[in-house]
């Protein structure tokens, strides 16, 4: 495997690079956008290919690079459902797996530290976030963070991982890089208590100033959809209504680009050919299935994901490809739903 902790001296925020063999597909959690281009080398540098980007939580001491690595790599962005984003092109609960090519972590609603963290595990190892820090743990004093919660999601679930779990958090602050969950038992100072209550008033008597870049931050990090003017201008855009007047038209192909597991879970429009967002650039390539359906059939390709992120980006690649007849749902199956679109 490859793993890569790197570091963003500025916020003292970990990020870490994840992928299964060199050539192949990466992940990276938590990214700082001033770092994006530092990435991106490295990414190069290893021959990999980065296809998700997961935030823990959104982050109130730096600003993401989840919207800059997808401009730049046309990656997945990835946070949790509660997390209130303009748009990620993929959200997450409690029992899903993130997986990129042989690799699979296993997700955790740790919430605390703000109401939207998430925690994720790879094998050996967990990725905490601001829930559990070395020797510390994630204040709890805004952006709907709960000491209670915090306790909940600590001592229920990730102090019952294997003593021997390696723990990588989202930042450190006195130079440590890594412990395990045995460690943190033990030593952190914490969680040195017997109750709820009791890791309650620690919590909320820390009286901590609020983070400096807080009131940039938090709004930046909440607006990190994918700009979409090009596309209406172009008018490579449909509605949820316009795609519901064009849903038994023989002239369309509606083409699902979720992964499995969200197809299960919400089911998909009636008719769907489904065609996995990593597998567009083969797919929309001469001699690929899209660009093939298109150029024999005539057929109007109609892309749509979970929020409307994956399908614009998938519209940019197909009309780069030559395939000008690709537009997308605007808005997903959320748009979908909310004018109650048939789903099988
Ligand atoms: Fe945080």
């Amino acid at each position: 495997m490859i793993f890569r902790q790197l570091f963003d001296n500025v916020s003292s925020t970990y990020t870490y690079l994840l992928a299964s063999r060199r050539g192949g597909e990466a992940l990276i959690i938590d990214p700082v956008l001033d770092r994006v281009e530092h990435y991106r080398r490295m990414l190069n540098e290893l021959d990999l290919r980065l296809v998700k980007a997961v935030d823990t939580h959104i982050h109130a001491d730096h600003i993401t690079g989840l919207g800059a690595l997808r401009d730049a790599t046309r990656c997945v962005t990835v946070m949790g459902r509660q997390s209130s984003v303009d748009v990620v092109s993929l959200r997450v609960e409690e029992g899903d797996t993130i997986g990129v090519e042989g690799l699979s972590l296993d997700v955790l609603y740790t919430p605390g530290h703000t109401d939207d963290s998430y925690s994720f595990l790879l094998g050996d190892r967990v990725f905490t976030g601001d829930t559990l820090l070395i020797r510390g743990t994630g204040r709890t004093d805004f952006q709907n963070g709960s000491a209670f919660d915090q306790y909940e999601s600590l001592f229920a679930k990730l102090l019952k991982l294997p003593d021997e779990t390696l723990v990588f958090p989202a930042h450190d602050y006195k130079g440590d890089t890594v412990s395990t969950i045995g460690e943190e038992k033990a030593f952190n100072p914490r969680l040195q208590v017997s109750s709820a209550d009791e890791y309650a008033e620690i919590m909320n008597n820390l009286n901590l100033a609020n983070p400096q870049m807080m009131d940039v931050a938090v709004p930046a990090n909440q607006a990190i959809g994918l700009v979409q003017d090009e596309l209406r201008a172009s008018g490579w855009v449909l509605t949820a209504r316009q795609a519901m007047s064009v849903l038994h038209d023989p002239e369309v192909a509606l083409i699902d680009l979720r992964d499995d597991g969200e197809r299960r879970r919400f089911g998909e429009i009636p008719g769907s050919l489904h065609v996995p967002y990593t597998s567009l650039d083969a797919n929309v390539a001469e001699g690929g299935l899209l660009k093939t359906l298109c150029d024999s059939t005539g057929k109007r390709l109609v892309f749509y994901c979970a929020y409307g992120e994956r399908s614009a980006m998938a519209v940019q690649l197909a009309q780069a490809a030559g395939i000008s007849c690709a537009c997308h749902v605007e808005g997903g199956m959320a748009a979908w739903n909310d004018i109650r679109g048939p789903i099988t």
